[in-house]
């Protein structure tokens, strides 16, 4: 018999920490105590940008440690059709093994699947499964919560609250990783800020300049991959944390998204350009010195003259910045 004051306890740390990676783990520390299974795993559905309609699952081990913070690993969802089943009937799904069965859970949020749960038992048992779903809904209510807690109200977009987290997340990642040389396990920092956008707003309307950062939102969400991270920091200015690529190839992404931006004639509007700063993260940053270092290559591309992409490490080779030295080595002595 289930012990119900255990379950209520695991219950109540499900919702200790508002971050959704420690929701992850507790939910998969209660399904634990509750059944009895040769394995669990939760799956999250990703959009994969490259591959246009492709998507990948990352898995979260019940051991919650196969997972490195850093790099999500993933594979396509097309290689499974236990998964595309049940993403289909949007149903759990049981599925003989030898010697028991893989039991998925669809995890359904407004209406789209967005994972699964996934039970390797010795059988069906109707009383856990349906334990299991209350457990779910639970989970899927609060995860609801602290996505849209984590997310600007316009646009989507992670907002600045987050940002230091998430950044503080990968740096300490970067520790553990070393960089391979081809870009994988290297991270830059990209500010991105609407050129004279106030002047928008000024001759056309707010709404309209609303609408036109809902729009440039969604030329980012495409220009950058599904990995990289998006923020919105304030009212036109966006960072975008772009993973596993050196500073030579996160300039050329950046500058290929300012001329498709120069390029693309947004309604009513027209025109608009965007200036961009650049830098590398390193694991000796902290998220508010290179935040500092990004926002002083965007101010030089500002002043230059805009609509152009400054990296922060080529300024200061040019003798056009000095470096600020606050990383933590210089915070210790
Ligand atoms: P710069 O090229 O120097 O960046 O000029 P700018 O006009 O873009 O910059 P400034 O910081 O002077 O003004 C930013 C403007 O962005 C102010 C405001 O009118 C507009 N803005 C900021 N947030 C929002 C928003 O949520 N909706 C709308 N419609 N406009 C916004
Ligand atoms: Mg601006
Ligand atoms: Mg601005």
């Amino acid at each position: 018999m289930l012990d119900r004051r255990r379950l209520l306890q695991s219950v109540a740390r499900m919702v200790e920490k508002p971050d959704v990676r420690a929701l992850d783990l507790s939910l998969l520390a209660t399904v634990r105590e509750i059944i009895a299974a040769k394995s669990i795993s939760l799956y999250s559905l990703q959009d994969d940008n490259e591959a246009a309609t492709r998507k990948l699952l990352v898995p979260i081990k019940g051991d919650g440690e196969s997972v490195a913070a850093g790099t999500p690993e993933g594979f396509a969802l097309e290689a499974s059709s236990e998964f595309t089943e049940s993403l289909r009937t949007r149903e759990k799904t049981v599925i003989p093994i030898g010697g028991g069965v893989r039991i998925i859970h669809p995890i359904k949020a407004k209406g789209n699947v967005v994972g699964f749960l996934v039970l390797e038992c010795e059988k069906d048992d109707p009383h856990d499964q349906e334990i299991v779903s209350i457990l779910l809904a639970f989970y899927k209510n609060y995860a609801s919560l602290l996505h849209d807690s984590q997310r600007d109200e316009l646009t989507g977009l992670l907002n600045r609250k987050i940002f230091d987290e998430r950044a503080l997340q990968l740096i300490a990642s970067m520790r553990s990783i070393k960089p391979t040389g081809d870009g994988a396990g290297e991270y830059c920092l990209a500010l991105i800020d609407i050129d004279h956008f106030k002047t928008v707003n000024d001759q056309l309307g707010h709404l309209v300049g609303d609408e036109t950062l809902v729009l440039f939102v969604r030329d980012m969400v495409d220009a950058f991959r599904g990995a990289d991270l998006l923020f919105r920091i304030g009212g036109e200015e966006f960072a975008v944390i772009l993973r596993d690529v050196d500073l030579e190839r996160a300039i050329a992404v950046l500058e290929r998204f300012r001329h498709a931006i120069e390029e693309r004639d947004y309604p009513q509007l027209g025109r608009m350009t965007v200036s961009v700063g650049v830098s590398q993260i390193t694991s000796r940053d902290f998220p508010t010195n290179v935040l500092d270092r990004t926002d002083r290559a965007l101010y030089c591309a500002k002043q230059n003259g805009r609509n152009q992409v400054c990296a922060h490490e080529h300024l200061v080779a040019e003798g056009k910045l000095n470096v600020v030295q606050r990383d933590m080595d210089a915070e210790l002595f």
